[in-house]
């Protein structure tokens, strides 16, 4: 029965997001379908609204092409990872309706980082919810600090400092756990979730790395490596990788991003959930680990050059 309902659930989303490539633009020549939504097809809002669609019993995909929104249902209520940002948060509220959920339901929305593309409808979503807004402190911050720098749009402003999470926090709701690790090096406290994801009610360690790539120079590519090299060694076993993006530039996924891996279990419904993939997350820590060891050799290189001129 649930493998039926993954399996129409997969072919209406294909269905769906078929129409929308016969009527838009597709991908460029060379691009893959996940990385259109961050490349060619970044600012095509209409290319961008995907159907929702089911990745396990409790995890639902909810957000555009180009950012993840994570909708986890629990026996007491719903936990939202991340909101994405304008103009898609009323697309968003939809999403979880269609996958058959009320957004009034929201408990928890838990953000992976303090960037608007993640955080963007966070207010909007709490106001129709009343769900808890959760972020580490040093990202609270950070979302502030940038809010303050650059007097945001309307729809672009943070949530009010609500839930501030530490390093080994336990979020519960109903029969769901989310454990908290902080991971900096994307921004000052991207936070890292971890949970027990269920395929046809096999539980699978699953994993949020809420801040994929390094930013900010030699100390924040020390940061991500550090938070990297944590990864390998304590969460190497992360069976679901729930990614925040569906492609990134800085180390694209080994076997495909989330929309080809929707499409493979779409193609093969009766199959092991492609989602479900240990082989490529322990591939892309390893590039990861390379890419941030590269990162802040250049960064450095940078940094020496401008002291010599
Ligand atoms: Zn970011």
């Amino acid at each position: 029965m649930r493998i039926a309902t993954r399996a129409a659930t997969f072919a209406l989303a294909v269905l769906a997001t078929g129409t929308l490539l016969a009527q838009q633009a597709g991908p460029a020549p060379g691009e893959s379908l996940s990385q259109s939504y961050r490349g060619s097809q970044a600012r095509n809002v209409e290319y961008q609204k995907i159907a929702p669609f089911k990745v396990m019993d409790n995890l639902y995909y909810v957000g555009p092409g180009t950012v993840a929104v994570w909708l986890i249902p629990t026996t007491q209520g719903l936990i939202l990872i991340d909101t994405a940002q304008e103009p898609y948060v009323d697309y968003i509220i939809d999403n979880i309706r269609k996958v058959g959920f009320d957004p009034k339901n929201i408990k928890y929305i838990l953000l992976t980082h303090g960037h608007l593309d993640h955080f963007g409808g966070a207010v909007k979503i709490q106001k129709l919810s009343g769900a808890r807004v959760g972020l580490s402190a040093a990202d609270w911050d950070f979302m502030e600090m940038g809010a303050a720098a650059r007097a945001p749009k309307a729809g672009d402003e943070p949530p009010k400092r609500d839930l501030v999470l530490k390093e080994g926090d336990t979020v519960k709701l109903g029969d769901t756990e989310l454990k908290v690790y902080i991971m900096p090096g994307h921004t000052p406290g991207s936070v890292t979730y971890t949970f027990t994801a269920y395929d046809n009610k096999k539980a699978h360690k699953a994993l949020v790395f809420g801040g994929p790539g390094p930013r900010n120079g030699v100390d924040g590519g020390t940061e991500f490596l550090a938070s990297v090299e944590r990864l390998e060694k304590q969460f190497a076993d992360t069976e679901v990788a729930v990614n925040v993006h569906s492609y990134l530039n800085s180390y694209p996924y080994s076997n495909g991003g989330i929309l080809e891996r929707r499409d493979t279990a779409a193609k093969n419904p009766k199959g092991p959930n492609p989602f479900v993939d240990n082989a490529s997350w322990r591939q892309w820590l390893k590039e990861a680990h390379a890419g941030a060891v590269k990162y802040i050799a250049d960064e450095k290189a940078k940094a020496d050059k401008g002291k010599t001129n």
